[in-house]
């Protein structure tokens, strides 16, 4: 069964190999040239939502994404930012409403004062492990807020079995090196997904820099260097976080998108203020 599993595995990626020509460290430095190819067309009323949310609705796409139990979900993905399919619906029957007033951030934040379980599924390299590691060290001891991670490691069989606010998987299908889903419903985004293509997060230094940048996303921050995009500070429902650079070009921050050749190396001060901001110091 397992062989079996290996081999379907193992056709997956020649599929996927074969679909990607381009290879992910060229992924990174362009968003733009993946998304000429994203041809999904949504209903009035989604493109709506995801206008509301922050989502530039040409350059999202929709996409099934596949748990470490082998469950899958739908999910509307933009740069390397998602809401799941749940989210946009309860956000459609504003059963959540998106709170307008709270580095930029999205119109959704966490509650504080709150610890959160992070999972991490299938960690088995020692680097893996150390990087998942300093990243939640990182984020409990530098940025000191009322938000505690707990950190647990996991077998992806037990994906579903595992206790966790949000988890932090590895997937062959996905475009960019990782993709957070943002926060809904008070909650922090529910899943980080790796792409474990990418040799970009091969390392421990780069895989901490990538987690710490996406559970940055999960708590509802968003990039900080759009401006490199050439789009407008006001476009596509960014939330400037008092304080913090709102120059559209901050790219030392760790939440800034990858568009730039100067990969982010750890908590800024205005990342420590822009999240201090939104979730409170301890
Ligand atoms: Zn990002």
């Amino acid at each position: 069964m397992k062989i079996f599993r290996n081999l379907q595995l193992f056709g997956l990626l020649v599929i996927i190999y074969s679909l990607t020509q381009c290879t992910t460290a060229e992924v990174h430095e362009s968003f733009s040239n993946e998304l000429e190819e994203i041809t999904d067309d949504f209903s009035p009323k989604i493109t709506k939502v995801l206008e509301n949310l922050g989502f530039n609705p040409i350059e999202t796409k929709k996409d099934k994404v596949v748990f470490p139990d082998g469950t899958t979900n739908d999910f509307y993905t933009y740069q390397d930012m998602s809401y799941s399919d749940e989210a946009i619906e309860k956000i459609m029957n504003q059963e959540d409403t998106p709170t307008f007033e709270k580095q930029f951030r999205t119109f959704n934040t966490v509650g504080g004062n709150r610890n959160y379980t992070i999972a991490f599924f299938d960690f088995n390299q020692p680097f893996q492990r150390q990087a998942a590691g300093d990243a939640v060290f990182l984020f409990n001891n530098t940025l000191r807020t009322t938000i505690r991670l707990n950190i647990v490691f996991a077998n992806g069989s037990n994906f579903a079995s595992t206790p966790k606010d949000i988890a932090v998987f590895y997937l062959g299908n996905i475009n960019t090196i990782a993709v957070a889903d943002l926060p809904s419903n008070g909650l922090p985004g529910k899943n980080i997904r790796l792409n474990f293509r990418s040799n970009l997060i091969g390392t421990r230094a780069r895989l901490r820099n990538t987690i710490m940048h996406e559970v940055g996303h999960t708590f509802g921050l968003r990039h900080t260097d759009f401006g490199l995009t050439g789009q407008a500070p006001d476009q596509f429902g960014r939330v400037p976080i008092p304080g913090t650079d709102t120059s559209g070009f901050d790219i030392s921050s760790i939440m800034t998108s990858g568009q730039n050749s100067n990969p982010f190396g750890g908590y800024t001060d205005n990342d420590i203020r822009a999240i201090r901001f939104l979730y409170g110091f301890r």
